[in-house]
């Protein structure tokens, strides 16, 4: 039987690897031969014990993770990474600062300043999110714990092509590209993504976090907050979401077996490369709002001449089983995203597709 898949743009939840899917399917309901669904074990039996250190396994290997960094597996998504990173590191005396290229930087920044001395070290509302700073442009106090980016904007589709290095640790939400480029981890406190785009099912967030950092942490929170509970007890302390895990190990060792994180750049290059193309040779008729050295490789955010015309190009392009191409509900406009389970062929059918709806539109 073959499985009909459409092409699936959506920003998150996302596509995941068809195998992954199938392996899923397959080992549902009588999980190797036990009888029970993984999903109805105990999370502290053999069985999911195996899968829950596969996937921390997988993950140090797939990222290259530096020893002295640990993984957590954390609920809450990538949102509740806003509490808790100022919760665990925006300790008496320190500022945070965080750099605002686009709505979810901005909500990481609105929550921060729930727990203490916060400031922004760069605006881009100015120019309407439409590029990353450069170094030279960052404003740094002295007192500053550490300097929070959002490594690529989901909604405004921007990213930044090279991370700051700015003498001061950083900390990135990842979330939309998580594993799709290799990181300097030498430059990192933290760095934290919700599953759903490259990862796995939405309902985690994979933190890596550097160990040394965990002694000079704020302990005034309750224990699900605090970063140390989670790294002494291996993601865990209560239930973890373990469907969200068992999955996201799936795709990791898809990603290894795909050629890791570098066969995930080339991948995700090659097929932002294709969208940017079916723009870019469009005499204006598609247009990119962001600036060229900024422009994310996995969300592709693009404007027709009206919002009529965007109207009929979401149309169209349903009946041709392209899903998820509207732009964010703040923004408008239309959005593709080409998170690391979209095949090359989709951007190329894309590319055809928004070539061919052009000509007859003009
Ligand atoms: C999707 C997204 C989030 C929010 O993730 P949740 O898991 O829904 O909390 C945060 N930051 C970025 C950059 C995202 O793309």
């Amino acid at each position: 039987m073959t499985t009909h898949r459409v092409h699936n743009f959506g920003a998150g939840p996302s596509t995941l690897p068809l195998p992954v899917l199938e392996e899923v399917r397959d080992e549902l309901v009588d999980y190797r031969g036990s009888g029970m669904s993984l999903l109805e074990m105990s999370h502290r039996g053999d069985h999911y014990d195996a899968v829950h250190t596969e996937a921390m396994r997988l993950a140090r290997e797939v990222f290259a993770l530096p020893d002295d960094f640990d993984v957590l597996f954390l609920q809450g998504g990538a949102t509740l990474q806003f509490s808790m990173v100022p919760a665990n590191l925006l300790t008496d005396g320190a500022s945070a600062a965080i750099v605002r290229t686009g709505s979810w930087s901005r909500k990481a920044l609105a929550d921060a300043r729930a727990y203490g001395d916060t400031y922004v070290a760069w605006d881009g509302a100015n120019g309407q999110f439409t590029r990353t700073p450069t170094d030279d442009e960052l404003q740094l106090r002295p007192d500053t714990r550490y300097l929070h980016v959002c490594s690529n904007e989901t909604i405004e589709g921007l990213r930044f092509p090279e991370f700051p290095d700015a003498g001061v640790p950083l900390v990135a939400d990842m979330s939309s590209d998580i594993a799709t480029r290799e990181l300097p981890w030498e430059r990192f406190d933290v760095v934290y993504g919700g599953a759903q785009k490259n990862l796995g099912p939405a309902g985690m967030a994979v933190v890596f976090l550097r160990r040394a950092t965990l002694g000079t942490m704020r302990q005034d929170q309750g224990a699900y907050l605090r970063y140390g509970i989670h790294a002494d007890k291996d993601s865990l302390y209560n239930t973890p979401p373990v469907f969200s895990i068992w999955v996201t190990g799936k795709v990791l060792r898809w990603i290894r077996d795909s050629g890791g994180l570098k066969a995930m750049t080339a991948a995700a290059e090659r097929r932002a490369g294709t969208v940017y193309e079916a723009i870019d040779s469009s005499d204006g008729f598609y247009r990119c709002p962001v600036e060229p050295h900024s422009r994310s490789l996995t969300n592709v955010v693009f404007q027709l001449p009206d919002t009529e015309a965007e109207a009929a190009f979401l149309d169209a392009a349903r009946e041709q089983q392209f899903v998820g191409l509207r732009g964010h509900r703040s923004v408008g406009g239309c959005r593709a995203s080409l998170y690391n389970a979209m095949p090359q062929d989709g951007a190329d059918a894309l590319a055809t597709f928004m070539d061919d709806f052009r000509r007859r539109a003009s």
